[in-house]
Formats: structure tokens, C-alpha cells, sequence
């Protein structure tokens, strides 16, 4: 079957239902496709005990603020997907799913969308599939010698699956902070990191690095000197737990290691810990295989943008993937802007070929 649009979003995400958000707003004719069965996006997959660096005040998308978790000041990743959900009923986003995007191309005029669902031809295309699709490991000499086991971020549920056990993790950002404190109390936990640790003061939550954030958006909007935004500050916000491990003791990071072997992971001189399972907390890349056709891959898996829109396909916008298609727009209360932007410009796009 193929289907003529004025705009196909790509991802059903939060990054994907602001862009419909404003889409909406502005008249556009558009779909969201996205490869999920049900709405949340990635918050769907997170571990038990993940919580939101920001309260609910400050975590919210374009027109509807978060409602407050009864008894949380940071909400945990259920209460995500229950107001994503909401969102996309309360605004009538017309989200396909599941719809998984294989190719993007180019034809006379339009842009083809090949789904595992049939076709679509648009105007224009705003890729918003987000990050978590696409785990980072780092190359490690021994990696395949190890005999324990090894997994991601992506993999985590909670500490019942290593209980008791040697357990190395690897990260020295959110992620891996949370994950170790996770597991500080039930396994034998070493983390590992790549620099020295660097926590937040404690008063500092995702409030302060959305405003850090904004600082540098306006920092760079003035020609001013780049104030470093959100990593000026540190890396590691002091959530609750991630808090009273540290102050327990429990989080206490080891430098990176050299190499794997059989039974754990070696440092440069010699020392050794053994160890069941590594869990490497060490990041994510854009998720952007299906945008391969267009051939616009630069160095690290991205794409050269001006805004969110891409440099060298202009009907292409490219939406929540981190400060590189909007400051602060790999967050919930961040991509609201970008998103109004690459509307914008697709209703300016839209309205001058009619
Ligand atoms: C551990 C962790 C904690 C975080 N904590 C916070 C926080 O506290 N506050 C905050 O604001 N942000 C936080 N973030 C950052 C960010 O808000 C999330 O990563 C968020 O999920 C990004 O939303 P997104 O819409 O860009 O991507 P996703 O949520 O990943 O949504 C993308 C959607 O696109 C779909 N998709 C992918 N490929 C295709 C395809 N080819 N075809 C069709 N559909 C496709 C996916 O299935 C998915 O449904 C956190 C991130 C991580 C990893």
C-alpha cells in the first residue's frame, strides 16, 4: 500500500509526539510511525527503580504539563509512559504501531518511507528514533574472553538477576551511577569509571541543567563564548539512591581497567577483580540505519544539521538525539523547541509548494 503525507515522523517517542504536537498545531498533514507495540518509547524498557532527574514540573512536553507521581518527587519510568500515553490520546496524534521504518529515499519531489507495513511519500521527514536502540560498548581487549556475563543499560532490570554476586560496572555518567547504586547492597559491586567520578552538588537536579542548558542555547544564539552548558557542571546527578549509596560508602569508583580475561577485568599493574557479569553502562548511539539510503553519515554516526534540520537533505529534520540537533533536546522538557522549530520550517516548506 503507499500513502502520500505532507510529513512522516519517524519514532513515536517523546521526541516524535512533540514534533506531532506542533505538526498538529500548525496543519500539517503528517503520520508518526513507530516501531513499538504500545506508546512510551524507550521509558517502556527502563529498569524497576529508574527514576527522572527532574520532578514532574519540569519534565513535561509541549502543552500539557507532567501531573505529579502521588508520593514521588522524581517520578519513576511507568508514570513516563502512562503521561506519553495520555499525551498522544489527549492531542488525536495519528501514531501508527507498530511500524518499523527500514529506508528512507529519495525520489523526484518527495521522500520514500519503505515500512514493514507498506509506503509512504512526504514532503518532508523528521527521524526522531532516539538513542536506546543503539547501545555503545567500547572495544576492550578480552572482551570475548571473559566467561561471565556481559550486558547493557538496555538489559538492566533490577539487582534480583545478580544477587550475591561479583558484579563490575562500567560507567561513569546517570546510567551507570544509578545501576551501582542499584546493586551496591546486594552483590559484590565494583564501578568502574573512565575519569574520576563527578557528582553533582546535591541541591542540583535536572532543573539546574535544563536552565544550564537554555544558558548555552542563548550563550550561543548571542555569538557569546559557549558556557559549557549541562557538563560544565558535573556528570552524575544526586538522585535519592544514587545519594545514600555514596554517603554510605558504597559508591566508591575504581579507574578504568585495561582488559578482560577469563574470570574478571585487569588494571594496568596487575590487580585483578573477579567477577560473574560486567554490566557496561557506557552509552548509546543514534539509531539512524533507516536514514543509510540518504548517504548523510558524518564522523560518530551523525548527521551534519543546522538546527534539526539536516545540512545536506533538507527535508530531512532530525529530532531528540542530543545537544547536536537542539540543546537539551535529548530531554523531555528540552525537545519541546526543536520540535516547534522543524515544524515550523516543514508548514513554511509545505505552504510554498502548494
Ligand atoms: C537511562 C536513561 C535515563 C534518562 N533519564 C532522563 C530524565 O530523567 N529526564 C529526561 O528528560 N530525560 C532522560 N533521559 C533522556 C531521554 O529523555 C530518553 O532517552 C527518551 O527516551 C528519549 O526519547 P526519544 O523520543 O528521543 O527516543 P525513544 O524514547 O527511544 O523513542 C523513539 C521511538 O522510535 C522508535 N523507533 C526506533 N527506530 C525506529 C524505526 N526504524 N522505525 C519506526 N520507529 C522506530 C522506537 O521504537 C521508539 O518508540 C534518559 C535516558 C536514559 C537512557
Amino acid at each position: 500500500m503507499t500513502r502520500h503525507v505532507d510529513a512522516v515522523v519517524i519514532g513515536g517517542g517523546q521526541a516524535g509526539l512533540a514534533a506531532g504536537y506542533h505538526l498538529r498545531r500548525l496543519g500539517v498533514d503528517f503520520v508518526v510511525l513507530d516501531a513499538q507495540a504500545t506508546p512510551g518509547g524507550a521509558w517502556q524498557h527502563a529498569w524497576d527503580s529508574l527514576r527522572l532527574f527532574s520532578p514532574a514540573a519540569y519534565s513535561s512536553l509541549p502543552g500539557r504539563p507532567m501531573p505529579v507521581q502521588m508520593g514521588e518527587t522524581y517520578p519513576d519510568a511507568a508514570h513516563v509512559v502512562g503521561y506519553l500515553t495520555e499525551y498522544e490520546r489527549r492531542y488525536e496524534l495519528p501514531v501508527h504501531r507498530p511500524v518499523r521504518v527500514a529506508a528512507v529515499h529519495r525520489e523526484s519531489g518527495t521522500l520514500r518511507v519503505e515500512t514493514d507495513s507498506g509506503t509512504w511519500h512526504a514532503r518532508a521527514v523528521i527521524s526522531a528514533t532516539g538513542t536506546w536502540w543503539r547501545p555503545f560498548l567500547p572495544a576492550v581487549p578480552g572482551r570475548s574472553d571473559f566467561r561471565g556475563r556481559q550486558s547493557h543499560t538496555v538489559d538492566y532490570r533490577g539487582p534480583r538477576d545478580f544477587s550475591g554476586q561479583p558484579v563490575v560496572v562500567v560507567g561513569g555518567g546517570n546510567s551507570g551511577a544509578q545501576i551501582a547504586a542499584d546493586l551496591a547492597h546486594h552483590t559484590e559491586l565494583t564501578w568502574v569509571t573512565q575519569r574520576p567520578a563527578r557528582f553533582l552538588a546535591d541541591d542540583i537536579d535536572g532543573r539546574a541543567l535544563f536552565d544550564a542548558a537554555t544558558a548555552r542555547r542563548r550563550a550561543l544564539d548571542e555569538g557569546r563564548t559557549d558556557t559549557g552548558g549541562i557538563a560544565s557542571l558535573g556528570d552524575i546527578v544526586a538522585v535519592p539512591p544514587v545519594r545514600e549509596a555514596r554517603d554510605a560508602g558504597l559508591l566508591k569508583a575504581s579507574p578504568m581497567f585495561v582488559r578482560l580475561d577469563r574470570d574478571g577485568v585487569v588494571w594496568a599493574d596487575g590487580t585483578r577483580a573477579k567477577a560473574d557479569a560486567v554490566i557496561w553502562c557506557t552509552g548509546f548511539r543514534p539509531a539512524l540505519a533507516h536514514l543509510a539510503p540518504l548517504g548523510l553519515r558524518g564522523p560518530r554516526g551523525r548527521i551534519a544539521t543546522a538546527g534539526t534540520r539536516s545540512v545536506d537533505e533538507p527535508r530531512l529534520h532530525l529530532l531528540g538525539y542530543g545537544d547536536w540537533t537542539g540543546p537539551a533536546s535529548a530531554t523531555l522538557i528540552g525537545v519541546g523547541r526543536p520540535a516547534r522549530d522543524a515544524a515550523r520550517a516543514i508548514a513554511e516548506l509545505v505552504a510554498s509548494e502548494r
